[in-house]
Order: structure tokens, then C-alpha cells, then sequence
């Protein structure tokens, strides 16, 4: 079936905050390349950060306590930010896309995502955003999960729901050309038929 509503997840697809977050706690990185990202780190950010910190080992705590709302505000988007937003407006039209994106514990995260929102997506999407956890809750046959972590596109796919995943450092499709990859699956997806 082709998707009919697209939910967008934001960190680290739509923006660059894994890495920018590294940068902002003072790692040496170029947060406009992964090329920095530690293979073997997986989704541990923290043992990222502690693996490129010249002089800091940071606790789960004191990593995410230094991740304050401009951390999670000011993250530049990523490449594919437009080109993917475009593709998802041609696969669905716009009233039928969604972010999903999965906060922390800590009540700055949601402000800041809300800012980053209101900021970089055009005005059509300012109202078009669920902000939680459990994004398998989102998941039915003709809904489409773009995100950059595996076990949210694992349990979407789990609960009906279909799902791409963005080829990042952190996730198991790292290596794979992500601009390249991603075309290949909205091209897979618009040849699809509407119904099933
Ligand atoms: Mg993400």
C-alpha cells in the first residue's frame, strides 16, 4: 500500500542534533559531518562524548543536564531536511505529514524542539506535530515512520505501520549513501498502489 500520512521524526533526520550536541558540550567535532561520529558508539551519545572530549568524562546525568533548550533550539538542519520534507509533500500532500519526535526527561527539550519547529519548518507545518515516546502508537498500515533509530522503525513495522530508515553513523545502515538511499525508497514508494 502507499503511504497516505507521513510522521517525521526530527533529531537526526530533519536537523543535525546528534552531532551538534557533541560540539556542544565541547567535543571536537564538525557538526556539518558525521564523519566524527565514533563507529562502534551506536546510540550511545554519551559514549560518544566520552570517547571525544579532550578532558571530560560526562555521566548519562551531566551529559543531558549540559543539553539545555538553545542546544536543542539552535541544531542546524540536515542536509536532506528540504529535499525530504519536498518528497514527503509530493508522496502525501501537506496536510497529511506529522513530526514525531520523542523527548527527553527534561521539560527544556520539548520548548526547544517546539522552537526549532517554528523556525526552520514552513508555516503549513507549525501545527502539524506530536511530541512523545511512543511512536508505535502512531503505526497502522498506511502510515509511513521516517526516522533515524532503529527500534522505532523496528516497533513501528511491528505494529503495521511501515517505515524508512535514515542511513546514519549511529544506526545499522551506517556506510549507505543516505541522499541515494532515501530516493530509492520514495521512488519504490510512489510506484505503489493507493490501496492495498
Ligand atoms: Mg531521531
Amino acid at each position: 500500500m502507499r503511504p497516505q500520512r507521513i510522521l517525521l521524526d526530527l533529531d537526526g533526520v530533519c536537523n543535525r542534533s546528534p552531532m551538534s550536541f557533541l560540539k556542544y558540550v565541547g567535543c571536537p567535532v564538525d557538526d556539518y559531518s558525521y564523519r566524527d561520529y565514533p563507529v562502534g558508539c551506536g546510540w550511545d551519545l554519551v559514549e560518544a562524548a566520552n570517547r571525544l572530549h579532550p578532558s571530560r568524562k560526562f555521566s548519562v546525568g551531566e551529559f543531558w543536564d549540559t543539553i539545555d533548550r538553545r542546544a536543542w533550539a539552535t541544531a542546524p538542519e540536515s542536509a536532506e531536511f528540504k529535499w525530504l520534507l519536498g518528497h514527503c509533500e509530493a508522496l502525501v500532500g501537506r496536510k497529511s505529514i506529522c513530526i514525531l519526535t520523542s523527548p527527553t526527561i527534561d521539560p527544556d527539550c520539548l520548548a526547544g524542539k517546539l522552537e526549532w519547529i517554528h523556525s526552520h519548518f514552513p508555516k503549513w507545518m507549525h501545527r502539524q506535530f506530536l511530541i512523545g515516546p511512543r511512536k508505535h502508537f502512531c503505526a497502522r498500515p498506511d502510515a509511513l515512520l521516517i526516522d533515524d533509530a532503529d527500534h522505532n522503525v523496528a516497533a513501528f513495522r511491528e505494529h503495521g505501520g511501515q517505515a524508512i530508515l535514515v542511513p546514519r553513523p549511529w544506526n545499522s545502515l551506517i556506510g549507505t549513501d543516505t541522499f541515494q538511499h532515501l530516493a530509492e525508497q520514495f521512488d519504490a514508494l510512489s510506484r505503489r498502489e493507493l490501496t492495498v
